[in-house]
């Protein structure tokens, strides 16, 4: 299997690319980026060679999740390497139409926890809103392919006004995170709209969104968008990279200009095999994500979506990957692992063991050296 080289931990532009230099004048706009969004087998085809894998899955992807990939993420395809990591995000495979009877249309069980459709309340104290089914472009791995993009069985069906009445009238929502599909393509007018209405109500303290446009689009971050989110702090951003080379100086100057409006930013990154599951490859990403002041938050296993066999990869690599960082490089740098419990568990932590032994005196552990270390019970403590 062809692999890319040594992983690059520069930051990169990569435009025009596969585009002609005359798309430099309107690059930067993310209108024009959205209506030049890569969006059919013809589009691909006239900038790269496709595998027959990827071929088929193309052509069948018309009813699962749509295709759709910016030029400037697009620009990021290695046209030499069928194995390239951004290739398998967003160009579909035939594998998608593999049928594992494990696999699920709702992996999370978001849908047994709306109280109102589109609103997800399933911890005590904070809650997923749905606000869009469309993003910039369409994760191959999409948790919520079931409704994202609009051409699957599902379709979102966000009940506004009643959504905010259940929040005005449950206290214990403290906490609202604005999801879909990806809020930051609601035009600024409409998102500000959305959160004049939820800082209306008192006890919302914070608020967050979830988005992957500054990876995608990273276009979409205007001065003026900057402006009118940094009203409604404290908001924070979740965003979503996977791989090194999603982090591009395009991409740097819109988390920089995030990060100068206050929004402190955590990544979201999914596990997957054949993209980022080496330890070499995570440590570059964690890296370069603090470089543009993102803090890693989590790292997901993969749920259980319909399709997404070929980008599974398993528990222990997981954790291999968390024990390679933890110790040798920055704190700040180490996400949580996570599993999304089958069926509506909610965020599971995953943790290499560091106990080697333990009993009612004292725990024997061990450090990322593989040294060990006993740390006895406070006397106190130890029942007589
Ligand atoms: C992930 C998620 C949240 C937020 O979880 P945190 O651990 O606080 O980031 C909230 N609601 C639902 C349904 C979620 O899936």
């Amino acid at each position: 299997m062809q692999t890319e080289g040594p992983i690059d931990t520069n930051f990169h532009s990569h435009s025009p690319g596969y585009w002609p230099i005359e798309a430099m004048d309107q690059w930067g706009d993310y209108k024009w980026q959205l209506k030049n969004a890569v969006k059919s087998l013809e589009g691909i085809e006239r900038h790269i060679q496709l595998t027959e894998e990827e071929r088929a899955g193309i052509l069948l992807s018309g009813t699962r999740l749509a295709m759709s990939i910016t030029p400037h993420f697009f620009n990021l395809i290695d046209k030499n390497n069928p194995n390239c990591p951004i290739r398998r995000q967003v160009i579909p495979r035939v594998e998608e139409t593999w049928d594992d009877p494990q696999e699920m249309a709702d992996p999370c069980g978001e849908d047994s926890h709306m109280p109102v459709p589109g609103l997800v309340h399933r911890y005590p104290d904070r809650v997923l809103f749905l606000v869009t089914d469309r993003c910039g472009s369409y994760c191959r791995y999409c948790t919520r392919s079931r409704v994202v993009s609009g051409v699957g069985e599902q379709h979102l069906e966000t009940q506004w006004e009643a959504a905010f009445e259940y929040l005005e009238k449950t206290p214990q929502v403290r906490d609202v995170l604005l999801s879909g599909g990806d809020p930051l393509l609601l035009s600024d007018a409409r998102l500000e709209r959305i959160l004049s209405r939820l800082r209306e109500i008192p006890h919302i303290q914070f608020i967050r969104i979830g988005s992957r446009l500054p990876i995608f689009l990273p276009q979409r971050i205007t001065p003026e968008l900057c402006e009118m989110l940094k009203k409604f702090h404290p908001l924070f951003i979740s965003i979503h990279a996977n791989h090194p080379k999603e982090l591009t100086c395009e991409v740097r100057a819109a988390l920089g200009r995030l990060a100068d409006a206050g929004i402190p930013m955590g990544n979201q990154s999914v596990l997957l095999k054949g993209v980022n599951d080496s330890v070499e490859i995570q440590k570059a990403l964690v890296h370069k994500l603090l470089m543009c002041r993102a803090r890693p938050y989590y790292l997901y296993q993969c749920d259980l979506i319909k399709g997404s066999s070929h980008l599974r990869t398993s528990i222990s690599k997981g954790l291999e990957i968390i024990e390679g960082l933890r110790g040798h490089t920055s704190g700040y740098a180490i996400p949580q692992y996570v599993i999304d419990g089958p069926g509506g568990g909610g965020k599971i932590p995953l943790n290499p063991e560091y106990i080697v032994e333990r009993d009612e005196t004292k725990v024997v552990l061990r450090n990322y050296e593989g040294k060990q270390f006993t740390y006895p019970e406070p006397q106190s403590c130890i029942a007589k």
